[in-house]
């Protein structure tokens, strides 16, 4: 059936309008190591006919632009002036930026594509940066009460007199792979593409008319990765490399609310990598928009609701529970694209990562990158309201201390992942 569905709904695009819609539009040949043939993503709208790809940049800031057009204040036809936009450091190629398999959800020749595709933009193709490195100090109480208390120390160099700490920052817009990313689901790519155009309420129908095009710039928030230290030494696996992996939780990260231990795990992370990359070694920190286990704040609100006011009170018995009552599922995060920004940095292998989900531990080490010690959140770090998680994770035998040898971790560790 699904086949079916999927060679008919080939042939109308064949018959059709395949080479009427985008008449200058360039091949991709994904992980190709030549970018020429490789060709760069153009999902820009100044030119329609040279579009190679489906949906639009700025992830869901699109819909902003969007508005921004309608309303008048900015031009359709406006193409970015990238002059003096290019990254202060380099970062790649990496072996892994020409694996066709290695990263199917970030596009490593979307980082100063001015580098790469010099012949297509003196042709006049409009091709945008999905990846964008600058450079920052970041100013966190944490880390002054760190210094405070003698743990860390002001070097001049990685953390400075002011208590400042020096980072490499780098923004990653998503843009998918459909091939690579439903043989890393199993599942097929005709039923992938119907079910993400039908659950995005149709909004790309080019998701089931055209299969010839083989990329989609969905409408979702994009990946930051935080770099203390040399960005170029995150591919040396002979130097010490901590790394935390944090799903985004606006009211803990920013806010400071008290139910969950996402802020101050986070903070731990930052503080380990700072002193890291002082030894000598390099830290990342990467952060992914996919807030409440990526079902959204409505649902993680809802969630916290109904976990207070069921009989008995809040519990570790019933955590899991309440979440999937009222999202479907208890976790939609799906870390197995995860990895794929670590393989931006040529990462091979992590001595120290900090984080007690199983889920991303098996996605890191599934994708072929070493893990040699797992760091878990230090008991005094633990607020009193997110006591109830930590029991939760403790009853789903969630903590793993000890990392397993490699081939083996997927087998071995198994267990279910609510950070
Ligand atoms: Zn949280």
């Amino acid at each position: 059936m699904e086949n079916t569905q999927d060679k008919r709904s080939e042939h109308i695009v064949l018959a059709t309008h395949q080479n009427l819609k985008y008449p200058e539009s360039l091949p991709l040949d994904w992980g190709n190591k030549d970018p020429i043939k490789r060709a760069p993503v153009v999902a820009s709208q100044t030119n329609p006919r040279a579009r190679n790809a489906i949906g639009s940049h700025s992830g869901s800031y699109a819909v902003f632009r969007a508005l921004s057009i309608a309303s008048g204040k900015y031009s359709p036809s406006h193409r970015p002036d990238l002059n003096n936009t290019f990254s202060p450091v380099k970062i790649g190629p990496h072996p892994s930026w020409f694996d066709s398999t290695k990263m199917v959800t970030v596009d490593p020749l979307g980082l100063d594509p001015q580098n790469h595709f010099k012949e297509f933009f003196d042709k006049g193709y409009d091709i945008r940066p999905s990846i964008a490195v600058t450079q920052a100090h970041l100013q966190i109480p944490e880390i002054h009460d760190a210094i405070k208390a003698g743990r860390l120390k002001p070097d001049g160099k990685v953390i400075l007199a002011n208590m400042d700490i020096k980072v490499t920052k780098v923004a990653i817009e998503p843009v998918w792979f459909l091939p690579g990313m439903a043989a890393r689901l199993n599942v097929d790519e005709g039923t992938l593409r119907r079910i993400l155009y039908t659950e995005s309420g149709g909004m790309h129908p080019e998701l089931i008319t055209r299969p010839d095009l083989k990329v989609w710039l969905p409408p979702i928030g994009s990946t930051t990765a935080y770099i203390f230290g040399n960005p170029q030494d995150l591919s040396n696996p002979k130097i010490e490399l901590t790394c935390r992996v944090h799903d985004e939780c606006n009211g803990s990260d920013v806010f400071g609310s008290d139910i969950c231990t996402c802020r101050p795990y986070l903070m731990y992370g930052i503080e380990h990598a700072a002193e890291t990359a002082q030894k000598g070694g390099v830290g990342i920190i990467v952060y992914y928009r996919k807030e409440g286990r990526a079902l959204g704040e409505v649902t993680k609100f809802l969630a916290y609701n109904a976990r207070k006011r069921q009989e008995g009170g809040d519990s570790a018995a019933t955590y899991f529970k309440r979440t999937e009552c009222v999202a479907g599922v208890e976790d939609a995060r799906f870390q197995e694209f995860m990895p794929d920004a670590l393989h931006l940095f040529g990462i091979t292998k992590i001595h120290n990562l900090h984080s007690m989900s199983n889920m991303k531990y098996n996605a890191i080490v599934g994708s072929g990158i070493e893990v040699v010690n797992r760091i878990s959140i230090p008991d005094e770090l633990i607020p009193q309201d997110a006591q109830v998680e930590m029991e939760a994770k403790k009853a789903a035998g969630y903590f793993t201390t000890e990392a397993p040898k490699k081939g083996e971790e997927l087998a071995k560790v198994k267990g279910r992942d609510i950070e």
